[in-house]
């Protein structure tokens, strides 16, 4: 059986609106614990392809897998969520007057095997995990003060860590290093790798200086469909890339 392996799997995947394929047999493996950017022109289908992997929106042919168990499309979207699929917005949305640790607080609440826990006050363990999300994002030192004193940055990684306190097993993220300065790019980069084998990560990114510092595997769409796979160094000689990117 193929589905062995792939942490995601989607394959001929077709999705119309109003007669138009904004996903056209669209085929694509994601590996566990791998780092993959998607990268593309406006409208090639990076959205539609994301809000398909979260339930968002029904292909109308095709199949879409979550490991070899999981056929997605017999779930709704919050069963998916309770998989382990996190899916990160370009903006970020962290509530601002709560401090850092009480949003990383909160979003272990939205997981439901917690939630009795939490009610009967908080264990340990979910103290423990708070301080580790604490560490993998570099929020340590500002767990007490308010969000909304958090840079662009910061609120990016709080947010980040917010999906990673229900241990997730894909991120999916969008755009995450849009209006970050230089130095938040660098640290963006370092915790998208460093998430990488723990859990699979998805990311959709405009910024190719960025794709190519963590990407190791780069999936460019095109109308829909996959035009080229491959290494950085790979897709950015492809004929077909240069074409479409110097076109657009
Ligand atoms: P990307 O994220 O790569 O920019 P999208 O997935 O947003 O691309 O869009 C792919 C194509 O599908 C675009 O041409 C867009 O206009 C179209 N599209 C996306 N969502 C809808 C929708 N709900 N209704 C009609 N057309 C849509």
């Amino acid at each position: 059986d193929v589905r062995h392996g792939p942490i995601l799997y989607l394959e001929d995947v077709t999705v119309s609106f109003d007669g138009f394929k904004a996903i056209d047999n669209l085929n694509l493996t994601i590996d566990d614990g791998e780092l993959r950017c998607i990268i593309g022109p406006n409208g090639a289908g990076k959205t539609t392809m994301m809000d398909i992997i979260t339930g968002k929106t029904r292909p109308d042919t095709g199949q879409v897998w979550f490991g070899s168990r999981h056929n997605l499309l017999t779930m709704n979207e919050p069963e998916i969520a309770s998989l382990g699929i996190g899916r990160k917005f370009q903006k970020p949305t962290v509530f601002e007057a709560l401090t850092v640790f009480e949003n990383l607080e909160l979003a272990m609440a939205a997981d439901k095997r917690i939630l009795p826990t939490l009610t009967a006050g908080m264990s340990g363990e979910i103290r423990d995990r708070i301080d580790e999300v604490l560490l993998t994002t570099g929020l340590a030192e500002l767990s007490r003060r308010p969000a909304g004193i958090l840079s662009h940055g910061q609120k990016q990684w709080l947010e980040i860590g917010m999906l990673l306190m229900q241990r997730p097993r894909l991120l999916l993220v969008d755009e995450p290093v849009a209006g970050m300065t230089e130095q938040e790019m660098e640290r963006t980069a370092e915790l998208l790798t460093g998430l990488a084998g723990k859990q699979s990560v998805v990311v959709v990114e405009h910024d190719m200086g960025f794709v190519r510092s963590i990407a190791r595997q780069v999936t460019v769409l095109h109308q829909g469909s996959v035009l080229a796979e491959g290494n950085m160094d790979q897709v950015s000689s492809d004929p077909r890339v240069i074409e479409v990117y110097l076109g657009a």
